[in-house]
């Protein structure tokens, strides 16, 4: 039984079709990531599962639960972008304790989390400094921390690695796939780096004009001729 299915996924801007009738099904705790040239409709399929986009046609189940009517926040997803979208005017652990204190978790509790977070992505002593004074490598692991924290069902990472620089890069890329094992955390990312969508997921999914035209394990799509 997968634990996030989307279900016949249509969108359209004005006149033009982006989304045609997607369907894809994601074990939990499976890295998915999705494949395929800007303007695809990569994006567009991850805001519109964040609810950050309308849907114009299709269904979105998580954990058995058609989301497509709720609100981003109930929906109990995670997203990182490509920018890294940090609060510019929080501390780190206060950007990483954001979404919990929205959420009334205590001041204790998010203490809590929010070093153990800082720990994971190694970055305990940055605690109190503010998102300029940071790498972007620094701020892309914050910015992951920070989607973590919130304990969510599905996380979404949209080329959060493209605008590092290769070397970082690589890193970033082992360092995301060993925190996302150690949470079994059910994730789709978005990339346009073939080599990326190869060496880091459980499952590729090649993207096209708006649609999933071939799907995979690492292996068999480098079985392919
Ligand atoms: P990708 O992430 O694969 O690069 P996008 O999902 O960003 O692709 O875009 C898919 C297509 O939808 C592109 O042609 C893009 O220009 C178009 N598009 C995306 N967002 C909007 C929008 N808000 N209004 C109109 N067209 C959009
Ligand atoms: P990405 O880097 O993910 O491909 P884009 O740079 O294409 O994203 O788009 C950035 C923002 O602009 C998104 O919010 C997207 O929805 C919007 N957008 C993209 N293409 C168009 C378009 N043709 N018309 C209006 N908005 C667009």
């Amino acid at each position: 039984k997968p634990y996030l299915r989307l279900e016949g996924i249509r969108k359209q801007f004005g006149n033009t079709t982006v989304l045609h009738n997607v369907n894809l099904d994601i074990r939990e705790g499976e890295l998915v990531t999705l494949l395929g040239p800007s303007g695809c409709g990569k994006s567009t399929l991850l805001r519109c599962i964040a609810g950050l986009t309308d849907l114009d046609g299709g269904h979105i189940l998580l954990d058995s639960k058609d989301i497509v009517n709720l609100p981003p926040r109930s929906r109990e997803i995670g997203m990182v972008f490509q920018s890294y979208a940090l609060f510019p005017n929080l501390s780190v652990s206060e950007n990483i304790e954001y979404g919990m204190k929205m959420r009334g978790v205590s001041k204790e509790a998010r203490r809590k989390r929010s070093a153990e977070l800082l720990e994971l992505i190694d970055l305990g002593e940055k605690r109190d400094a503010y998102p300029q004074q940071l790498s972007g490598g620094q701020q892309q692991r914050v910015a992951l921390a920070r989607s973590l924290a919130v304990q969510p069902k599905v996380l979404l990472l949209d080329e959060p690695l493209s605008a590092l620089d290769a070397r970082i890069r690589k890193s970033l890329r082992s360092e995301i796939r060993e925190i996302q094992k150690k949470f079994n955390i059910t994730t789709i990312f978005v990339t346009h780096d073939q080599e990326e969508a190869l060496t880091l997921s459980d499952r590729v999914c090649l993207m096209n004009k708006g649609s999933i035209v071939q799907q995979g394990t690492p292996e068999e799509l480098y079985a392919i001729p």
